[in-house]
Formats: structure tokens, C-alpha cells, sequence
């Protein structure tokens, strides 16, 4: 596997690069989440990509950018075990250097749901992934359902910048008691961790009463919120019933909807969603 860092080393190995090529984004401290967007990169491309890089753009100033986990020993074993071909780690400096000015802000998706949460969030988010897109040119970009508003943001951006990129998307993973895999998930003690598994059970009671034929949205949320408050060690930041593509919230569902939630356990703020509904 090759490793570079600086633009010019990505640029130029890019250009060795022969066939299709498919970029992975991530973060690191790596799991079997991201695993499952490399397969989707190796399904349909040649060559795979992975970016490291944790964007600090992206971190609000109460967030857990200096915690963030970290770990590129394991990252690489991984990396390598899945047969990634080429993985870039730019620096801050790399990607902000001095006088940097140039940002990407949407108008209409992020004022829902976690943009609304995190002021400027989705601002660090498509300007980096921009920036990855520009550097990298891959034909194919894949990204995990478990972010659902990124990826309504990344299909929006590269819609009305004509950027020349497929955009794939990977379906959340999940623990085997269902929690959503993330590598924030490292910050929960074993109390907390068995208590994180309530964001995937209020999913799921939002999805029985919608399979029993509930459509009222305001109901499903109150489902959510319910289950969410019987768990002590759960603080509910948000619970959504909104539109697939719009993530404006819903008062009836009609045909599918995004369910979305945003809960601390403990002192870790986890998200999770699933989608209702046939296509
Ligand atoms: P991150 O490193 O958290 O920025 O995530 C990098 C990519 O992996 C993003 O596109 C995430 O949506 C995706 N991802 C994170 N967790 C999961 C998961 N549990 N299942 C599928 N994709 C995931």
C-alpha cells in the first residue's frame, strides 16, 4: 500500500494510477463501517483510495477535535487486510495552509438536523470533501449512510458544482445488539456502552409502529423520544421524522422518511438513522 502526504505526492500517483478509481474519506480510527465503503470502492472501481484526515474545519469549538481517536498502526493493518491501494494522510497545513479562504456553504440542507446542532459543521465537511475531490479525481466517492445529512449535502454540492464524480453510499453497520459503529463509540465505558444500544432499539419501536400502519410523524417521534427518556444514562438532543431529501420534518409520511436522532450517553454525543418506507 502506498502512503503519501503532500498534494503534489497524491497528484502524482494518481497519475500513475491506472483504471477507475474509487476514494474512500474517512476520519480513521477504523472500523468495520468504513471497511464496508472500501468493498463498495473495490466493487466498482480498480484502484482504492483512502483519505485520513481529521478535518478540524469541521469541529465546532465545543467538539472532541483534540480527542478525536487515532490509531494509524491499526488503521494500516486494516488498510491492508482490505487491499486499499494507495492511502493519503494530508496534514492541517496541507489542506489549510496560511491565508486559506475559500469555503463551501450550502444553503438549504444544513439547517436541519445536525447542521443545526453544529453551526459550520456541514461548512468543514463540503469544503473538505471538495478538496479531497479536487486532489484525488476520483471517478467514484463513497461515503456511509451512517452520516445521512453528508451525504444529502455531498450529492447536493456535487449537483450544482458539476462536480465530474459518482457519489456511492454504504449502509450503516452495525455491533451485533445493534449499535451503529463509530469510532466515537472508543469513549464509552462499558455502562455507557450497553446504554448506547437504546438509539438503535428507538429506531427500531419507531419502525414497528410504522409496520402496524402509524404515519403521523409527530407519533414516531414520540416514540423515539420515549424510548430514549426511559434510558437514565441518555440525554435526547434531537429526534427527526423528516423527508428523505429535503430533511425538512414531516407531518404525515407518505411515501419514505428519514429517522434521525442526535443523543448523548454519558458525556459522547452519538447519532444514528434509518430510513421508513419501500422506494
Ligand atoms: P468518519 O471517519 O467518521 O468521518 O467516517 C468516514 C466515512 O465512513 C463516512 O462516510 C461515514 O458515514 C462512514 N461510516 C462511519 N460509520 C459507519 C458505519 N457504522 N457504517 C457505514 N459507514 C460508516
Amino acid at each position: 500500500m502506498i502512503q503519501v502526504s503532500t498534494i503534489q505526492d497524491i497528484r502524482d500517483a494518481r497519475k500513475k494510477l491506472k483504471g477507475r478509481v474509487g476514494l474512500v474519506p474517512t476520519m480513521g480510527y477504523l472500523h468495520a463501517g468504513h471497511i464496508s465503503l472500501v468493498e463498495i470502492a473495490k466493487e466498482h472501481s480498480d484502484i482504492v483510495i483512502m483519505s485520513i484526515f481529521v478535518n478540524p474545519s469541521q469541529f465546532g469549538p465545543n467538539d472532541d477535535l483534540e480527542a478525536y481517536p487515532r490509531n494509524l498502526e491499526h488503521d494500516f493493518e486494516l488498510l491492508e487486510q482490505a487491499g486499499v491501494d494507495l492511502v493519503w494522510l494530508p496534514t492541517n497545513e496541507i489542506m489549510y495552509p496560511k491565508n486559506y479562504q475559500t469555503w463551501i456553504d450550502l444553503d438549504h440542507i444544513p439547517q436541519f438536523l445536525e447542521g443545526r446542532q453544529r453551526p459550520g459543521h456541514f461548512k468543514g465537511v463540503s469544503t473538505v470533501v471538495a478538496k479531497l475531490i479536487n486532489v484525488v479525481q476520483p471517478d467514484l466517492a463513497v461515503f456511509g449512510q451512517k452520516d445521512a445529512q453528508q451525504v444529502a449535502v455531498i450529492k447536493q454540492m456535487v449537483r450544482d458544482l458539476n462536480m465530474p464524480v459518482e457519489i456511492a453510499v454504504g449502509a450503516i453497520i452495525r455491533e451485533p445488539d445493534g449499535l451503529a459503529m463509530s469510532s466515537r463509540n472508543s469513549y464509552l465505558d462499558v455502562k455507557h456502552r450497553q446504554a448506547a444500544t437504546v438509539l438503535y432499539q428507538a429506531l427500531q419501536d419507531a419502525q414497528t409502529k410504522f409496520q402496524k400502519g402509524e404515519r403521523r410523524a409527530e407519533a414516531i417521534r414520540k416514540t423515539m423520544t420515549d424510548t430514549i427518556n426511559n434510558e437514565p444514562l441518555a440525554k435526547l438532543e434531537y429526534v427527526s421524522c423528516a423527508n428523505l431529501d429535503s430533511l425538512e420534518e414531516l407531518e404525515n409520511i407518505s411515501t419514505q422518511a428519514l429517522l434521525s436522532m442526535a443523543v448523548y450517553v454519558g458525556q459522547t454525543r452519538l447519532i444514528d438513522n434509518l430510513v421508513l418506507g419501500e422506494e
